[in-house]
């Protein structure tokens, strides 16, 4: 049932000990990288004087500029020449961000990977087809060598070229996908194209799913087009990449494992600590890692923990699904927005096909917002009193969910841009 039952349904109080048993190492590990070393002066902070899970809020926060300004290895603990492995953000502006690993932490890497794939359902006999970029993403390698620590048989197809992925699942018995949510969508459009259907023209049983924010509403097309479980996947470079936390079967909350990091919720404006079930900015401490360890490193995701423990035994916690990035979130007329709360308004309509995209414009000092909303090929046939009517009907309800006005753009299935990464969702032109 478990990859690793002893650490996967370690006691709580076991847990919390070794928590503090970690958090006490790594800290003194970080203190051997200059940034750390310098801030630590700085703050006449002695790491040793940490002494339980709670001084943990005595510590400074680490944040991406900390990281763009100390890159490439102005955060690295341990010689060059001991690091084997460097991966970058995916901010395709400004100085990147790089985190660097050691042999050890690839190896604590594939093992949390492994234990996460094996929660979702992954087993040996899986054909297992990791479809998203392999390089400087995480999700490539990161997800590769855990799957083959399961010991599936694993098709590294990397990105784009969806006629060839299909063509491979089909020839290799793919049972089992890695996928980016909107680029899942896409090759359900591929299938189509193709005249098959994937329920039945394929062998796949289970998609794992991350690296973008999606809606349930999303994930439940996922499963409906592929006749998949669709499990929801959480990482981020900064943290390893994917292996940070995962749903189990339940599907009810992702579990994240507390042995390799420290987790916090913060109110985003006072940095406060916030309680179990309530939303906030989501902070991690590594607590295994040598290279590169990281100390309470704002994510800028937003979510909660969940209350509660989970059927499947596991004691790690859980957190609710990605609501977005604090740093996604735009402003129209006074209004704070998030990308999420428009597609989780879209996606509610069987009408609606797969893609959309939020624009924002500027003229004489009034900002619009135009959402261009693919219909779904079943509703190609409709005529335009059907399309008035559902514009209509979308447009209310982005109106009451948003509190603002948005105009509605019906756009033909496959007419907007696809991405072979994560999905753009927001073009914002509405200047400095
Ligand atoms: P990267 O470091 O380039 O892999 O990007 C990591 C970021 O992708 C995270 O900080 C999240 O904002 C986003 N992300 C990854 N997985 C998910 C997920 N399952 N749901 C929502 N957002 C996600
Ligand atoms: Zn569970």
């Amino acid at each position: 049932m478990y990859w690793q039952p002893e650490i996967e349904t370690l006691d709580p109080e076991a847990l919390k000990a070794l928590q503090l048993t970690r958090l006490r190492a790594s800290l003194a590990q970080a203190a051997r990288a200059p940034f750390y070393a310098r801030r630590f002066a700085e703050l006449g902070l002695d790491p040793g004087d940490i002494k339980s899970l709670d001084d943990l809020a005595r510590l400074p926060f680490t944040t991406k500029n900390d990281l763009r300004a100390g890159y490439p290895y102005g955060l690295l603990a341990v010689e060059r020449e001991q690091a084997v492995r460097l991966h970058a953000s995916s901010g395709t502006t400004g100085t990147p961000t790089a985190v660097v690993h050691s042999a050890a932490d690839l190896e604590s890497w594939t093992q949390l990977v492994a234990r996460s794939l094996y929660m979702a359902g992954l087993r040996a006999s899986d054909v297992f087809q990791n479809l998203v970029g392999y390089g400087l993403f995480t999700g490539g390698l990161g997800m590769h060598y855990g799957a083959e620590r399961l010991g599936c048989l694993v098709v590294p197809s990397g990105t784009g070229n969806s006629l060839r992925q299909v063509n491979l699942m089909r020839q290799l018995g793919t049972s089992a996908v890695h996928i980016i949510p909107s680029y899942a969508m896409r090759l359900l459009e591929t299938f189509a194209e193709l005249d098959l259907d994937p329920r039945k023209d394929s062998a796949l049983r289970l998609a794992v799913i991350g690296a973008e924010p999606h809606s349930e509403d999303l994930r439940r097309r996922v499963e409906m087009g592929f006749g998949v479980t669709a499990i929801n996947s959480y990482g981020l470079s900064e943290m390893n990449g994917p292996g940070v936390a995962m749903e189990c079967p339940a599907q009810d909350g992702l579990h994240v494992w507390e042995d390799a990091y420290l987790v916090e919720i913060i109110d985003p404006d006072t940095l406060e600590p916030l309680p179990e079930g309530q939303v906030g900015e989501l902070v991690m401490t590594t607590l295994d890692r040598q290279a590169m360890p990281l100390i309470r490193y704002r994510t800028r995701d937003l979510c909660s923990l969940l209350p509660g423990v989970c059927a499947c035994g596991r004691t790690h916690r859980r957190l609710s699904r990605i609501a977005g990035r604090s740093d996604d979130m735009f402003i129209l007329k006074g209004v704070n927005i998030y990308p999420m709360q428009v597609e989780t308004v879209l996606m509610a309509y069987k009408e609606v096909g797969n893609t959309y995209l939020i624009h924002l414009t500027r003229r004489d000092h009034n900002d619009q917002m135009t959402v261009r909303v693919e219909v779904a090929e079943k509703a190609r046939t409709m005529d335009a009193e059907e399309m008035s009517r559902l514009k209509k009907r979308i447009a209310a309800a982005l109106k009451a969910e948003l509190l603002v006005s948005a105009q509605v753009d019906l756009v033909a299935p496959g007419s907007l841009p696809r991405a072979e990464g994560k999905a753009q969702r927001l073009l914002d032109e509405r200047g400095a």
